[in-house]
């Protein structure tokens, strides 16, 4: 598949359906957490827009494979860095794609080691096939169906590019 999506319409269809789904729940100011990298970079775009007055909070998540013989990628949290409290906090936590759902697990356990939010909303700009745990998006850009062993490329500019690539076997 190759597919070049304009960016400035999807983002800002996106964030504007974030604003009015935070503005439903009546949450005024919400707490940006960006997975680091992509998430960071689309949190700084919504931020503009939700929140211009406050710092964002990052988590930073790698994979790393388990040395136990079974198969698989697992993240594991880094050192993260929230400038706020998030106790009774709204947080509104942004990846640029979710695809097993285990990142966001992984950063719903560090963000509890932090304080207990009042709530928890997800936005990602792309969800995309193979969830492995009963975990979705609260807000989509654009949902993909692309099967296992291939990858979606994001290059930003100038238009948002789509491409997905076959990932070499190991
Ligand atoms: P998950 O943990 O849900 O399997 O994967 C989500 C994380 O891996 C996200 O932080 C995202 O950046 C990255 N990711 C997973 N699949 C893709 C993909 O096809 N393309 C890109 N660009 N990132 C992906
Ligand atoms: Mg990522």
């Amino acid at each position: 598949m190759n597919d070049d999506v304009a960016v400035e319409p999807l983002l800002s269809e996106w964030t504007a359906r974030i604003q009015a789904g935070l503005g439903a729940r009546g949450i005024l100011r919400p707490r940006l957490v960006g997975i680091q990298t992509g998430g960071v970079l689309l949190a700084e775009h919504l931020a503009r827009a939700l929140s211009p007055d406050q710092p964002l909070g990052r988590l930073d998540i790698s994979f790393y494979r388990d040395d136990h013989g079974q198969i698989g990628l697992h993240p594991k949290v880094l050192p993260s860095h929230l400038p706020w409290s998030i106790e009774g906090e709204h947080v509104l936590l942004v990846d640029d794609v979710l695809y097993t759902g285990r990142t966001i697990r992984a950063a719903l356990n560090e963000l509890f080691d932090w304080g207990r939010p009042a709530s928890v909303q997800l936005a990602v700009l792309i969800s995309r096939d193979g969830r492995e745990l009963p975990i979705q998006a609260d807000y989509v850009g654009r949902d993909l169906t692309i099967g296992a062993g291939r990858h979606i490329k994001l290059r930003a500019e100038p238009v948002l590019h789509l491409e997905t690539i076959q990932i070499p076997e190991r």
